[in-house]
């Protein structure tokens, strides 16, 4: 057994052997044939950890690999959950497929917990005398040692990597530094499996967080349509697309007749749910093709893709009978005046907007309550 093990006796655990992390790194090696083998597997077993997709498949190389290494009966993990002050064990080897998993027990209850808890790596052989019961499952089991290293990157503390032999295994300089290493490799993996998955988290919040801004920079906040800025963005990519000036874009344009008197007569707020019961009653009489937006004010437009001006026309109509008609009982007698224009030659969207504006201005002109279409 190494000499760089300490002998303590602990009053609850019994008797352990312990050596301080920070001293492994001096302990004199064998550099025999053997040990650089083992080397060679410890070097294969950190190449398939680069390629491990997350922490069980970690945990389950690294009791893999410590089986092997070191040539224990058993290998498993044991992962901390320090606000419930547990202790889990998570990956088993040598143990049969039935053997219960995720066995939780009191962080202070057991020896692994008190490992895990300082910067030492421990090492058991009279367990019989341990009131932990993992390790009195262990020696039940016919196990006669055990060795135990907390799983440390920086500051942050996983849990630990344990072993159990059913000889007393008398480990030597090799095995405990081949051990460490394992349990040190395993601890990076999961501190940067820990920052990607926090980095993967950080990214989805800010992404949401994205759609929220474009969701604001393109939808009207009172009415919850789409604003002036979203419907000038489709217009200009509709006049764009070649199959669009075959089939016909249309605009209506609609301003609501006297919006200032509802204002001055029953104040803002009621002005405001007016125009948002309209908004509501002009959607549900508008189909897919329609892209429908708030254009500022009391004034709304209807983008109308694939729809020829007498379609739109038509469209404009139903909109402004239905508007004078089921509108006049909870619309406060509400009317609008309409003016719609389609797509021509060598039209841009300040030229189509203009038109459907002056037809606007025509049906305000000739008593409102109209659609005028520009001919
Ligand atoms: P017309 O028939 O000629 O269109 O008359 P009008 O009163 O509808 O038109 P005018 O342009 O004189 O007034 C529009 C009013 O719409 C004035 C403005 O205070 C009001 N308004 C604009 N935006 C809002 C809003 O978001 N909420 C409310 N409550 N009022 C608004
Ligand atoms: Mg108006
Ligand atoms: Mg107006």
């Amino acid at each position: 057994m190494s000499n760089y093990l300490k002998f303590h006796k602990n009053d609850l655990f019994g008797p352990v052997y312990e050596i301080p992390l920070s001293e492994i790194y001096s302990l004199e090696l064998t550099q025999s044939n053997n040990f650089r083998k083992r080397l060679a597997l410890l070097f294969k077993m950190m190449q398939e950890m680069n390629t491990a997709t997350n922490e069980n498949e970690l945990f389950d190389l690294a009791i893999d690999y410590t089986g092997r290494v070191l040539n224990v009966d058993r290998a498993s993990i044991a992962i901390v959950d320090e606000e419930e002050e547990t202790i889990t064990l998570t990956a088993l080897y040598g143990v049969s497929a039935d053997h219960p998993k995720n066995i939780s027990i009191n962080l202070k209850n057991c020896a692994i917990g008190h490992t895990y808890l300082t910067d030492f790596l421990s090492y058991r052989e009279i367990l019989d005398e341990c009131t932990c019961p993992i390790v009195s499952n262990l020696h039940k089991a016919g196990m006669h040692s055990t060795m135990v290293a907390p799983i440390i990157s920086g500051t942050t503390r996983f849990g630990t990597l344990n072993t159990a032999n059913s000889k007393s295994h008398g480990y030597d300089n090799d095995d405990i530094h081949l051990f460490a290493q394992i349990t040190a490799i395993l601890a990076t993996h999961l501190y940067k499996s820990q920052l990607q998955n926090e980095s993967k988290r950080q990214k989805e919040v800010l992404l949401e967080k994205n759609d929220a801004l474009e969701n604001l920079a393109y939808m009207d906040s009172l009415t919850q349509i789409y604003n002036r800025r979203y419907i000038n963005n489709i217009i200009e990519h509709a006049i764009m697309q070649k199959d669009q000036s075959k089939s016909g874009l249309s605009i209506i344009l609609l301003d609501i007749d006297f919006f200032k008197k509802i204002n001055d007569e029953k104040g803002h707020t009621e002005g405001d749910n007016v125009l948002c019961k309209l908004t509501k009653l002009i959607k549900s009489k508008i189909s897919e093709n329609h892209v429908f937006a708030r254009w500022g004010g009391e004034e709304f437009l209807i983008a109308c893709l694939h729809t020829s001006s007498n379609d739109a026309y038509a469209l404009a109509e139903k909109l402004r009978i239905s508007i004078d008609v089921e509108g006049s009982s909870h619309l406060k007698n509400l009317t609008v005046s309409l003016g719609v224009a389609s797509l021509i030659e060598n039209d841009s969207i300040d030229t189509l907007i203009h038109r459907a504006d002056n037809a606007l201005y025509q049906s305000k002109e000739n008593g409102r309550n109209l659609t005028t279409l520009f001919n």
